[in-house]
């Protein structure tokens, strides 16, 4: 059994609401949202961060961001999303699967940076 969080909801062995499922990918509710709507769209395959996406991963990612806006209308959020990768110590990244964070809501996001 793997001891990544993340791979163990893909295997079924920990649940997660999803809300998204195919081949590739997984998306799920965040099970401690900081919004409205908060979801955790993630690969299958087991990639620990943004840095150790390989080149042959760019359509995965490319998908991965495609499904962002699906979601995003699909569940709530039709006037808009934040998205965010942490990545690594200095993103505060404290799940070591590659996740992209979609959140938002109808009341709207505070504004950052
Ligand atoms: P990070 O800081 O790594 O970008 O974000 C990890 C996210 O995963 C956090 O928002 C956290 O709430 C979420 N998370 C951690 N463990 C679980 C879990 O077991 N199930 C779900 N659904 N979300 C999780």
């Amino acid at each position: 059994m793997s001891d990544c969080i993340f791979c163990r909801i893909v295997e079924g062995s920990i649940p997660a609401s999803k809300v998204y499922e195919d081949e590739e990918l997984l998306a799920f509710r965040d099970i401690h949202p900081q919004a409205p709507l908060h979801l955790l769209i993630i690969p299958k395959k087991h990639i620990a961060t943004l840095f150790d996406a390989e080149p042959e991963d760019a359509a995965l990612l490319g998908r991965m961001l495609a499904l962002a806006p699906r979601l995003a209308r699909e569940h709530g959020s039709a006037d808009g999303f934040r998205s965010i990768i942490n990545t690594g110590r200095v993103g505060g990244q404290e799940v070591y699967h590659l996740h992209l964070h979609v959140l938002g809501g109808e009341q709207g996001l505070p504004a950052m940076l």
